[in-house]
């Protein structure tokens, strides 16, 4: 029964089964697969682009640290990830954002860690768009890596949203979102905190990037590796009606954004939540502005500080 024409029948059954088969696991990798732009946060020479300070530890470079695994482990997993800096370098949170459009990314991730003028705060927290699918999507993607981050021990803070002046208060949210991506702010963990840091050290920076990376794949596979699309989100600047801290900017030239004393020179006195106080050269005083510039409302996070470590950090 083996005549020519059986077995070309044969053999073409044969490729069409095989390329079926290679097909459908393609599309299998496919449906699960996302473009996902991690953010690793700050950057750029110096203490100038750092971050949080807390030695020996610089914020930038944890946080390149952890992308850079996270980059390796998404990838490995079959997803296509872009990083917005790749080495040591000063970005605006715009062009980040704009970088993470351009190579339409379903989800702008930025890593970051965090710490507090009194090192008495601890937990992993996620922030994310206050603002219709993006506040769906975000949920979403942050319970899913907090599950993971709390399962090497941190404590879990939620995820969160925070309104500003004109939008979402941070700013690399506000930007992703009037693009479109979904974007998250994962704050792995206060590294000035004892217990934080304990637990940070113990486990190794490797062990967190494993959890995010398994909590960003978990989250991808929820949705069958189809991010949902949200629509851009744009507030004209100062326009958004429930206002947000600071919405008040300071109208007058002798005081700064929140209330404190500035002479006709710039100098600004500072007073802190317990009293202590300290006098800021103007370039002093931006100097420590452009520490939290990245917030979106830096002077909001300046007066969290106490006046000794300000002028700890305007020194240096
Ligand atoms: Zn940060």
């Amino acid at each position: 029964m083996s005549t020519l024409k059986n077995r070309k029948v044969l053999w073409g059954a044969v490729r069409m089964f095989a390329a079926v088969a290679v097909m459908s696991l393609f599309m299998v990798v496919r449906a699960q697969a996302a473009i996902i732009c991690l953010d690793p946060g700050h950057g750029g020479a110096g203490t100038s682009g750092a971050g949080a300070l807390y030695p020996p530890y610089m914020e930038k470079q944890l946080n390149y640290a952890v992308a850079s695994q996270v980059k390796s482990e998404l990838e490995a997993a079959g997803h296509t990830v872009y990083m917005t800096r790749n080495g040591d370098v000063s970005l605006g949170l715009d062009q980040r954002a704009a970088y993470a459009k351009s190579v339409n990314a379903d989800l702008l991730i930025s890593i970051h860690f965090n710490s507090s003028g009194a090192h008495d705060k601890f937990g992993s927290e996620v922030w994310t768009s206050m603002f219709g699918g993006h506040r769906t999507t975000g949920y979403a993607l942050g319970n899913s890596v907090l599950s993971q981050l709390t399962g090497l021990g941190f404590a879990s803070k939620g995820v969160k949203t925070k309104l500003g002046n004109s939008g979402d208060y941070y700013g690399i949210i506000r930007h992703g979102v009037s693009f479109g991506i979904p974007t998250i702010i994962i704050e792995h963990c206060f590294m000035d905190n004892p217990i934080d840091r304990a637990i940070m050290e113990s486990k190794g920076l490797p062990a967190l990037a494993h959890a995010d990376a398994v909590g960003i794949g978990n989250y991808i596979s929820s949705v069958g590796g189809v991010v949902p699309k949200s629509d851009p989100v744009v507030f004209a600047e100062g326009t958004t009606a429930a206002g947000g801290a600071g919405a008040a900017a300071a109208s007058d030239p002798f005081k700064t954004k929140y209330g404190f004393p500035k002479d006709a020179s710039g100098n600004v006195t500072y007073t802190d939540g317990s009293g202590g106080t300290a006098v800021f050269t103007a370039a002093e005083w931006n100097k420590l502005l452009g520490l939290w510039n990245y917030t979106g409302d830096p002077e909001a996070f300046l007066k969290q500080q106490s006046a000794a470590d300000l002028k700890t950090l305007a020194s240096r």
